[in-house]
């Protein structure tokens, strides 16, 4: 297994399909990824691999001073940017100075590249509580997972820690009115793991159209993963899912 762990608080940048030219931001400790999911693709790893001695996550001051110092110093060497994004080794919103951070970062933009968008990728489980939200609600792109409507199968792709609750979640996210982007991993696993199967799309479908979010991101294994095993979809069979939620009026991006 090779997993990718983000060495610093700041990496990059690196070229997204998605996003362009993007400066990571990672809140989490670096060579060892804390998060209240444990995906079984997730690019990481285990939450159990990588833990270091003395992990901790970064200060709100050590998150300002290398964000600064690196947006000025790309500004200055004439760098293009299309975005600042928080994703790295674990869940950003779970940092207990995310709402802080996000600010600091929205100033940083204006002043440095004030046609950069600012992106959040979150598995949405801070979502419910309102200064998450709140943060969230200010950048141009939070990008939200949800992997699957049905919670057996979403216990088994995620392995969420603690008292996950999807109503929960998704109460969350109508928070944003719709102004979000929705993102779900579609995966195999030989006879055990189907995410293509009617009686997981159906109901995913609905919660789509339930949500409505501005986008739906559908994408699939890329790297290895810690669960060996899994499967890509094609694209074709994501298409055939999106097809209706295009039909619906939902803007769906598919990738392979
Ligand atoms: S939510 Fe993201 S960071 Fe957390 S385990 Fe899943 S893929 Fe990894």
């Amino acid at each position: 297994m090779s997993t990718i762990l983000w060495q610093d608080i700041i990496f990059g940048p690196i070229h997204s399909r998605r996003l362009g030219t993007s400066l990571g931001v990672n809140l989490m400790p670096v060579n060892g990824k804390i998060c209240n999911f444990d995906c079984i693709y997730c690019e990481c790893g285990w939450n159990r691999d990588g833990r270091t001695s003395g992990t901790a996550v970064p200060s709100f001051r050590e998150v300002c001073d290398r964000m600064e110092e690196t947006v000025s110093g790309l500004h200055s060497r004439g760098v293009k940017l299309d975005t600042i994004t928080f994703s790295g080794n674990g869940e950003p919103t779970i940092h207990p100075d995310f709402p802080r951070i996000i600010d600091f970062t929205l100033n940083i933009r204006d002043r440095f590249y004030p046609e950069a968008k600012v992106s959040v990728l979150s598995n949405s489980t801070m979502v419910h509580r309102p200064e998450i939200l709140a943060a969230l609600r200010k950048v141009d792109n939070p990008i939200m997972k949800i992997d699957s409507a049905d919670p057996g199968l979403l216990r088994t792709l995620n392995r969420p820690s603690g008292d996950y609750s999807l109503e929960r979640v998704k109460e969350g996210l109508k928070g944003f009115g719709g102004d979000f982007i929705l993102q779900t991993m579609f995966l195999r696993k030989g006879t055990e793991i189907d995410c293509t199967a009617l009686r997981f799309v159906l109901p995913w479908q609905a919660l789509v159209l339930e949500l409505s979010p501005r986008e739906v991101m559908m994408y699939t294994i890329d790297r290895e993963t810690p669960e060996s095993g899994l499967e890509k979809v094609s694209v074709d069979d994501m298409e055939r899912i999106a097809a209706p939620l295009r039909e619906a009026g939902i803007r769906v991006q598919v990738r392979g």
